[in-house]
């Protein structure tokens, strides 16, 4: 099970670049960022997130063409499932994921298009600073340098 805090749910246009972004925050994180903006988010907190949830959500949302997982909880299989019915359901839909690991697991790349990795560290700043140790790919190409001529704040 993952899950999240419907609360926190929201339309965001900067954390994927050049899509309207239909973002949950998933409690449970495994992550140990030093200088972490979310401890609460290390708590077993928040409602699951089975894929009627997702329907519903997208539904409430008209007009987004992204869905991304503000971190990814500790059940890999529950995360999988999310990812499959979005591919099923909502083919006009892009699938995201931020995890706060250096790497993931190859089935989690090829399930999202689009995924960060990377915990934050202060000193090498977040993912719009051309120093950031974080990675964004889509398909796997590191698309982070279209993150580094815009002032946004991904710090996360
Ligand atoms: S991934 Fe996010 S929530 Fe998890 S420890 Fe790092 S900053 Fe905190």
């Amino acid at each position: 099970m993952i899950k999240y805090v419907p609360e926190l749910t929201d339309i965001v246009l900067e954390e994927v670049p050049g899509r309207v972004t239909l973002a949950v925050e998933i409690s449970n994180c495994r992550g140990s960022c030093i200088g972490c903006h979310s401890p609460f988010l290390k708590d077993d907190i928040g409602e699951e997130l089975t894929p009627e949830v997702v329907d519903r959500l997208i539904a409430a949302n008209f007009g987004v063409n992204c869905f991304l997982l503000l971190g990814e909880g500790r059940d890999k299989d529950a995360l999988l499932r999310i990812a499959a019915h979005l591919r099923e359901h909502h083919p006009g839909i892009e699938r995201a994921v931020y995890s706060g690991r250096p790497e993931v697991e190859p089935e989690i790349y090829a399930a999202f298009d689009y995924v960060k990795v990377g915990p934050y560290i202060a000193e090498y700043g977040p993912l719009n600073e051309r120093t950031t140790n974080q990675r964004m790919y889509y398909h796997g190409e590191d698309i982070t340098p279209r993150f580094w001529h815009k002032g946004i704040d991904t710090n996360r």
